[in-house]
């Protein structure tokens, strides 16, 4: 275990050096560094995690799996502390209640049912609506969730006109192989026809630890950064 100064500052250590990223790929592309919201994906670290670095100032987290994101988002909770938590992972619907109960927003939407489950939850559950991106598979491939060709408007249609969600915009993981500029700037192109039929929804999540300087060259409004900020996971997830 390291004791909690020691995690405390190297926590805020890599997180000036992702700040100072995100501020330099916003200098080069021309754009104000407050145009991109870091999201800090905190899957697989602790809840103690989380508190540090709301401590440090980061206001959005992301999770990728229920079981862990519902006990560490009641946890920061009950430590009085309020963020905007980002849910990033693959969604199977009778998880959408549970997700819906602390999420702010849902970035992995990728099917025309799961749309329907989280309207229900959130129509059941919420005062606000829940906002939510419907994730882009950028090269067609289903296995790492997303949608691509018409059932990206189709998702994107029936989340904008469901009662209790609120269609933010688009989100993306560049495909395995694929140069990060490709990647984005496709998703660039799709989040200029989203906008076009959707005026709110410009919410445009791209770029990861590996990859964040080509996505905010290409527009992204928010990137999603774990490895960077909170080390190397012990898993592939
Ligand atoms: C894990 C994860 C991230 C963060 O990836 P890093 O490479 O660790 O920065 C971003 N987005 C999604 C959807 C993830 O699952």
């Amino acid at each position: 275990m390291v004791d909690h100064e020691t995690r405390r500052a190297e926590l805020a250590a890599n997180l000036q050096r992702v700040r100072e990223r995100i501020t330099r790929a916003c200098e080069a592309a021309g754009r104000p560094a407050e145009s991109v919201t870091l999201t800090a994906v905190t899957k697989t670290y602790p809840a103690s995690d989380v508190l540090l670095l709301a401590g440090l100032g980061v206001t959005d987290v992301g999770e990728n799996r229920d079981q862990d994101a519902s006990g560490k988002a009641a946890a920061v909770r009950a430590a009085g502390v309020r963020l905007r938590w980002h849910f990033v992972g693959q969604l199977q619907r009778n998880k959408a209640k549970s997700v819906s109960a602390y999420a702010d927003v849902v970035e992995s939407v990728d099917s025309l049912r799961l749309v329907e489950a989280l309207a229900r939850a959130a129509v059941a559950g919420r005062d606000e609506p829940l906002e939510v991106l419907v994730q882009v598979s950028l090269d067609g491939a289903p296995d790492r969730g997303g949608v691509s060709g018409d059932d990206l408007w189709r998702v994107s249609d029936a989340a904008a006109s469901s009662d209790g969600l609120r269609l933010g915009g688009l989100m993306a993981v560049a495909p395995l192989g694929w140069e990060p500029d490709r990647a984005f700037e496709r998703l660039a192109e799709l989040a200029g026809q989203l906008v076009k039929a959707h005026p709110g929804a410009t919410t445009v999540s791209a770029g990861m630890s590996g990859d964040l300087e080509a996505a905010v060259r290409h527009g992204a409004t928010h990137v999603r950064i774990g490895t960077s900020l909170l080390g190397m996971r012990n898993s592939l997830r």
